[in-house]
């Protein structure tokens, strides 16, 4: 069978010769799938506005050697709330990062589509800053990284009190008594660590009934970043730029 259909989101997209591109499409049945598509970038193409980073669609594919051809393409939808939105653009394109980072092809991938689809949604709708958080912990916790938070991962003693720190190295929360045991751990509070263990529970639908001070949320990244960058053995590029556009936000 070289023909197939698959619904999926598109999560990379480049340029590609005069008037096409190739795109890196997310499905749940076949995980990550490359595909040009042929003069979509033609001012008359009827792809041209569906090829597009986020786009979520039914797609019709001829299978290739190293590239699938996409021969139809019926968006579902957009995400038009995302594009318009630079702030919320900048999360998406980080969700999009992690889940190219993550996803393999050749296999069904349907619990990370989902969640992909459903973060999407609720990037239209609410805090991106909030949705991306809640997004880190359950990509983790997906792909079997779901970090250490019931005790110190050093030493194996409870965590109390109020503060405490992070390791991305040994991928779980340490003790007071531990924090030192490696110098590249977050120190951070016991309730960020809390809300890391029930983000990584909550009911998605009951997301706006959360309420997370800047702060709790800042320091949630802060925790989740090094450690996803380490699992997945690269800088994060576009954490950068949601970095620099916070920056930019500040001073203004
Ligand atoms: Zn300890």
């Amino acid at each position: 069978m070289k023909d197939y259909k698959t619904e999926g989101i598109i999560i990379r997209v480049r340029d590609y010769n005069e008037a096409d591109r190739i795109v890196t499409i997310l499905t749940s049945e076949y995980g990550k799938v490359q595909a040009i598509a042929r003069g979509c970038r033609k001012p008359k193409s009827r792809k041209r506005g569906l090829i597009q980073l986020f786009t979520h669609a039914e797609f019709a594919l001829y299978r290739g050697r190293s590239l699938d051809t996409i021969i139809q393409c019926e968006g579902k939808e957009a995400f038009a709330g995302i594009r318009e939105d630079l702030d919320r653009m900048a999360y998406a394109a980080y969700m999009a990062e992690l889940l190219d980072g993550f996803a393999v092809s050749g296999e069904g991938q349907e619990e990370l589509f989902y969640l992909a689809l459903v973060c999407l949604y609720l990037l239209t709708v609410e805090d991106p800053e909030l949705v991306t958080r809640v997004f880190e912990v359950r990509i983790m916790r997906l792909m079997g990284y779901m970090p250490h938070l019931e005790d110190c991962v050093c030493c194996g003693s409870p965590l109390a009190g109020s503060q405490a720190a992070f390791s991305s190295r040994m991928g779980g929360g340490l003790c007071a008594k531990c924090s030192a045991s490696d110098p590249e751990a977050v120190i951070c509070t016991m309730g960020a660590l809390n809300m890391l263990k029930q983000l990584s529970r909550w009911d998605l639908k009951r997301l706006r009934v959360l309420r997370l001070t800047a702060k709790m949320k800042q320091e949630i990244g802060e925790i989740m970043q090094p450690y996803i960058s380490q699992r997945l053995e690269k800088r994060i590029r576009s954490a950068d730029f949601i970095q620099s556009l916070a920056s930019v936000q500040n001073n203004g």
